[in-house]
């Protein structure tokens, strides 16, 4: 088995790589006895027969939007995931202004009655 930081270490470069996405992960679930060829998408290994694992899917990636983890491979995934959008998106995503004030569109009237 493999420490708990390498596997953030491993989590973090398929990340980086793009080889596993970095938003959020749609309909993710518990499940078991996955198909035998499947292999943990963060370690590589295959799982034990009746092994609990998550099947992850992703959307807008259709030829490959089913990914399996073991539990700790996928927890690793998700703390470097999250590590990685909160400090991706702090300066890439700050709230449009432009949206906020097409959203609500004021009347005539609201105008007036300011000032
Ligand atoms: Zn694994």
């Amino acid at each position: 088995m493999f420490e708990k930081a390498s596997l953030r270490e491993k989590a973090r470069e398929l990340l980086t790589s793009r080889r596993l996405p970095e938003r959020l992960s749609h309909r993710l679930r518990g499940t078991k006895n996955v198909a035998t060829a499947a292999r943990c998408r963060v370690c590589r290994e295959r799982f034990a027969e009746d092994e609990m694992t998550w099947e992850a899917r992703f959307d807008g990636s259709p030829e490959s939007s089913r990914h399996y983890f073991h539990l700790d491979c996928h927890a690793a995934f998700e703390a470097e995931r999250q590590r990685l959008q909160r400090r991706g998106t702090s300066s890439r995503r700050v709230p449009s202004a432009e949206a906020t004030r097409g959203s609500r569109p004021k009347t005539s009237g609201e105008r007036r009655r300011q000032r």
